[in-house]
């Protein structure tokens, strides 16, 4: 009998380690519920409600191959890999196999689990299934990460179809035995409204991203900006926990194109290129683990003195900055789960360069509320955001949200749908009232005045520059200065 060991990669379809345990007649499935690891990892209550739902629905898928599913509940990572031995004990295992996760205390545990399996003597193996290039396939010259986006997109582009191999075959039909699924220890959902704005299940993510391809593709360049409009796949909670993998997204585009993912079609290669930020943010991680322990990727940046300042956080985290595109950025977060990229942006930069507050706290509050948390995306997106990470936006280009809104929510629709007390301004006054329209509103004034924030965030980040070239200077042996 085999064991699949599932982690992040909740689906029957094109899931390599499971492809492998259902051919070995016997199989069985496991799944660890492990609660307080996610507190320790800032793990959201909405993704772990996905999460929970979805393992409803691939028990069923997996019932149809005769393949039963445990649930486990387990404390912490610690417990899993003398809980796998058990269960290979118990139910004359031979075989374990799992896909990989390159987090920090996933790739740990994964050694974990191969020492003391291999300790029993029982074989392990993992496949690469989170990116469609496994990581540390495509380097530079020099045998390294890229640091550069571009660069590395460029490669991706080139070396794909030498690279990514065709879609896992569907897993085959196993032996029926007599072990039984058991999902006692699954919590019952938290929130109705969860469940009709993420329904989970494999068919769902198939069908966004079928209608995403059908009607969104074509226009997604020119719309991938607004927040207003359903503008794109809104498949990142699926791609997050493994509902449907990037290969099946590439592979969506790929049948519209000769089986090419280069086009010159817009929305085509524009979509295109933002899977391969998500794969560049993963492979990124993987080369520098340490960005999994709070270290900012540019080392001298840590030498900024960022406010932790609780009030003006506190009025972020609410949506009540008085910034009426941040406030209905960070309002989507709280009330559905996600927020549009776009607004990402706008409200990472917000909280980092105009309330010069440590983009870690962001990181984490966005961790808690998104039912997309994903570690290399989030921290890659923050980093980015905040000017410390690796191919960052320059310190001194910060986004004006009032210029934002204007540009992106030109109507203020999406405004007023997320800051219903904004809704009777019109298209002109609503990007930033009047103080009068404020206080008729209920809304708050601006919590900091924008010009002056900006100019004290770029004085703080030059003093550092020059900071740091002086001490690399001093740092140089004598005749190597420049
Ligand atoms: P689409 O526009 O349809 O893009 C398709 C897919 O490409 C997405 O589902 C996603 O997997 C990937 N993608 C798109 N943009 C990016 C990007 N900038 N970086 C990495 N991958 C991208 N994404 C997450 O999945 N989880 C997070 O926790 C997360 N945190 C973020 C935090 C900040 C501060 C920022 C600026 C971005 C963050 N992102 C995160 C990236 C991006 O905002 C979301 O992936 C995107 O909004 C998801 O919407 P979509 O599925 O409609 O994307």
């Amino acid at each position: 009998m085999n064991l699949m060991w599932f982690r992040s990669d909740l689906r029957v379809a094109d899931n390599p380690a499971l492809n492998v345990a259902s051919q070995g007649g016997h199989c069985l499935a496991v799944f660890y519920w492990t609660a307080k690891q996610w507190d320790a990892h800032d793990l959201s209550p909405i993704q772990r409600d996905l999460i929970a739902r979805q393992l409803r629905s691939l028990e069923q898928d997996l019932a149809k191959l005769n393949i039963p599913l445990l649930i486990i509940e387990s404390d912490c990572f610690a417990e899993i890999p003398g809980s796998l031995r058990s269960l290979c004990h118990q139910y004359s295992i031979q075989t374990v196999v799992s896909n990989l996760e390159y987090e920090l205390n996933e790739t740990r545990l994964t050694q974990q689990v191969e020492t003391t399996l291999a300790e029993a003597g029982i074989s392990y193996h993992s496949y690469h299934d989170q990116c469609s290039v496994r990581p540390g396939a495509i380097l530079n010259q020099h045998g390294e990460m890229y640091q550069v986006f571009t660069s590395f997109k460029k490669r991706y582009f080139a070396e794909f179809d030498r690279l990514v191999r065709p879609l896992a075959a569907m897993p085959e039909a196993c032996q029926s035995g007599s072990v039984k699924s058991d999902l006692t220890c699954l919590p019952e959902t938290l929130h109705t409204d969860w469940v009709g704005l993420w329904p989970a299940g494999e068919d769902e993510a198939h069908e966004r991203l079928q209608v995403f391809i059908e009607r969104g593709l074509k226009h997604y360049k020119a719309r991938r900006d607004l927040p207003a409009d359903d503008g794109t796949s809104v498949l990142s909670p699926y791609l997050a926990i493994g509902a449907i993998s990037t290969r099946q997204c590439f592979q969506a585009l790929q049948s519209l194109n000769g089986g090419s993912i280069d086009s010159r079609q817009e929305g085509f290669v524009t979509w295109a290129t933002e899977l391969v930020w998500r794969e560049f943010y993963r492979h990124f991680l993987a080369a520098h683990p340490r960005l999994c322990q709070h270290f900012p990727f540019k080392a001298n940046t840590d030498g900024l003195a960022w406010s932790q300042d609780d009030a003006l956080f506190q009025a972020w985290c609410r949506g009540e900055t008085g910034y009426p595109i941040v406030d209905a950025g960070m309002r989507q977060l709280n009330q559905t789960g996600w927020m549009h990229n776009r607004l990402r942006m706008v409200c990472a930069m917000f909280l980092t360069k105009h309330l010069f507050i440590d983009w870690r706290m962001g990181e984490r509050y966005f961790m808690q509320h998104l039912v997309d948390a994903d570690f290399a995306s989030n921290n890659g997106g923050w980093q980015w955001s905040a000017s410390t990470g690796v191919d960052a936006v320059p310190y001194f280009r910060i986004f004006n949200p009032q210029r934002q809104s204007e540009r992106f929510d030109e109507s203020g629709d999406f405004i007023r749908e997320f800051v219903p007390e904004l809704a009777s301004l019109d298209r002109r006054s609503i990007h930033n009232p009047s103080p009068e329209q404020r206080r008729k509103c209920h809304y708050p004034a601006p919590i900091v005045d924008h010009k002056r924030a900006v100019a004290s965030t770029k004085q703080q980040f030059a003093e550092l520059s020059s900071h740091s070239e002086s001490s690399a200077q001093q740092a140089l042996p004598l005749g190597e200065q420049a």
